[in-house]
């Protein structure tokens, strides 16, 4: 046999795909690519290419591997070794493609350093559940929801470890056969990389078991949400926690402060990059544990942006983990230009020095409108197609963007829209969850 070695990006529609050599024709130290094409970007979910997409059949790119992105592991049960190399897509002459969501994200991320000197360091945290295992139902949370999927975590686990991925904590969530699992937090192209395997070796472990491992916002309308939660914080030059001033309200510092407007100020446009499937939009409700406000809360599950809860248990030090949490996520995004629009309007933030936006408690629904209104609280677009209207009428949003990447996301988008037809029923969650 034959191993082979794949080169990937995970596009637009948050789909990993690639082109393949031998394993043994690699070489360390030379730069390889493969042949891409870039109507592939216009790839809808359903695995058609949109109507409209400035591509057509013309046009030639390269997937350029980074060596130091590979990711190689041999998963029990499996013919071969699941052997993934992160690329970034680049022209025939090796320049950068603008839309190559890997590269889209580093450029933010550079200037994040150069505007505030800071590094931003992440962990994507998911959720997902399991098909097909025969399993009776277990209790919330329980330990025998953990022991009955006995040795799944025990071999996640190890699979992510042997990657150098760091995982932390495997839970047994609060839907059936849901789990989460989290890894440590690390540099934010790595952690988006991370995202991308993370999702590709659980699907894969669950499928050599012959389950489903489903990472969609909803499996079913009434069922539980499967989130993508965006952790992060600062970090300076000296690696110390530049998100932490005990001295501000929610200990929240200047800078982070500054930057958790940006995303809250454009969060209506970034659900059409964060949440980007017509199904997203059952999750985004409030009373789910999701998000559906732009509201930035204090240890609140409900809130969009969280200040996530820091223990002092053992003499800990809350600066070092002190994070903020972007919970308006779900994984039929692309995890790099997720990320990469969090930053964006983050920078948007910083550069208007706007002020923090106010902490809120409670429950938005409740109070009325005006109220609402002067604490910021505007309720979440409804639909993919209303948040993609936010992006287009949000001129600072599409300048992250050139025309051609905003043209190509947009056109893919509606054509998605229109595949997945008007009812946003169970069997459309169910094509959702054999995707994703
Ligand atoms: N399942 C929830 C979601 O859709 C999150 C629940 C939690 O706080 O872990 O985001
Ligand atoms: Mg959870």
């Amino acid at each position: 046999m034959t191993e082979l070695l794949t080169f990937v990006t995970t596009d637009y529609a948050g789909i990993t795909r690639g082109r393949s050599i031998p394993a043994a024709s690699f070489t360390p130290g030379r730069p390889k690519s493969v042949g891409w094409v870039p109507a592939n970007m216009s790839l809808t979910p359903f695995d058609q290419i949109a109507d409209h997409n400035p591509w057509g059949s013309s046009g030639d790119l390269r997937l350029l591997g980074d060596e130091a992105a590979r990711y190689r592991v041999t998963l029990p049960g499996a013919a071969t070794p699941t052997d993934m190399m992160m690329s970034d897509i680049v022209e025939l002459d090796g320049t950068p493609w603008p839309l190559c969501p890997r590269t889209f994200l580093r450029t933010a991320l550079d200037e994040l350093k150069s505007l505030t000197g800071l590094t931003l360091q992440v962990s994507f945290e998911h959720e997902f559940q399991l098909f097909g295992t025969g399993w009776a139902q277990a209790p919330a949370f329980s330990l025998r929801a953990l022991r009955q999927a006995d040795p799944f975590g025990p071999d996640l686990m190890a699979a992510l470890d042997a990657l150098g991925m760091k995982p932390e904590v495997f839970i047994a969530e609060y839907g059936r056969d849901q789990f989460e699992v989290t890894m440590a937090p690390t540099e934010g192209v790595t952690a988006a990389d991370r995202a991308v395997v993370l999702r590709e070796v659980t699907r894969e472990l669950a499928s050599l078991r012959g389950w489903q491992a489903s990472f969609a916002p909803k499996t079913a309308v009434e069922g539980v949400g499967n989130g993508v939660h965006i952790h992060f914080s600062f970090a300076d030059a000296k690696g110390t926690n530049a998100t932490f001033d005990p001295t501000r309200p929610g200990r929240v510092s200047a800078t982070a402060g500054a930057f958790a407007a940006g995303v809250i100020r454009h969060l209506p446009a970034l659900v059409a990059f964060t949440a980007p499937s017509p199904i997203s939009y059952l999750r985004l409700k409030p009373h789910n544990w999701s998000s559906s406000y732009t509201w930035f809360g204090d240890r609140d599950r409900e809130a969009s942006l969280r200040i996530c809860p820091v223990t002092t248990v053992g003499g800990a030090d809350p600066a070092r983990a002190y994070n903020l949490e972007y919970r308006a996520a779900d994984a039929c995004a692309c995890p790099h230009l997720a990320l990469a629009v969090i930053v964006r309007a983050g920078i948007e933030g910083l550069k208007r020095r706007l002020p923090d936006p106010p902490l809120f408690s409670g429950d938005p629904e409740l109070l009325p409108p005006a109220e609402r209104a002067a604490l910021g609280l505007e309720r979440l677009p409804l639909s993919l197609e209303a948040a993609l209207e936010r992006f287009l009428g949000d001129p600072v949003a599409m300048g992250w963007f050139t025309p051609l990447a905003s043209e190509t996301y947009v056109g893919m988008k509606r054509t998605e829209i229109a595949l997945a037809g008007h009812a946003i029923d169970d069997d459309l969650c169910r094509r959702y969850a054999g995707i994703y």
